[in-house]
């Protein structure tokens, strides 16, 4: 197996410079650390909430209401 590529997990930097991880389909915060392999780490594990998801998609919706209107 070669590296592993999670496209769901959106990475930004903090300004402090440490990396902040976040799931792009649920948007809960999966991690902050210095460390890539960190990072890594907690998106193998990192499940989506399915209630999480539930309001996103509710939220998606009401925007998208809001910009039709
Ligand atoms: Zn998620």
């Amino acid at each position: 197996m070669g590296k592993t590529f999670n496209p769901e997990f959106t990475h930004r930097t903090n300004e402090d410079g440490t990396l902040h991880s976040y799931c792009s389909r649920c948007f809960a915060t999966v991690a902050d650390s210095a460390s890539r392999a960190d990072l890594d780490t907690a998106e193998l594990a990192h499940k989506c909430d399915p209630r999480l998801l539930e309001m996103v998609d509710k939220y998606r919706q009401i925007s998208r209401l809001r910009s039709v209107a």
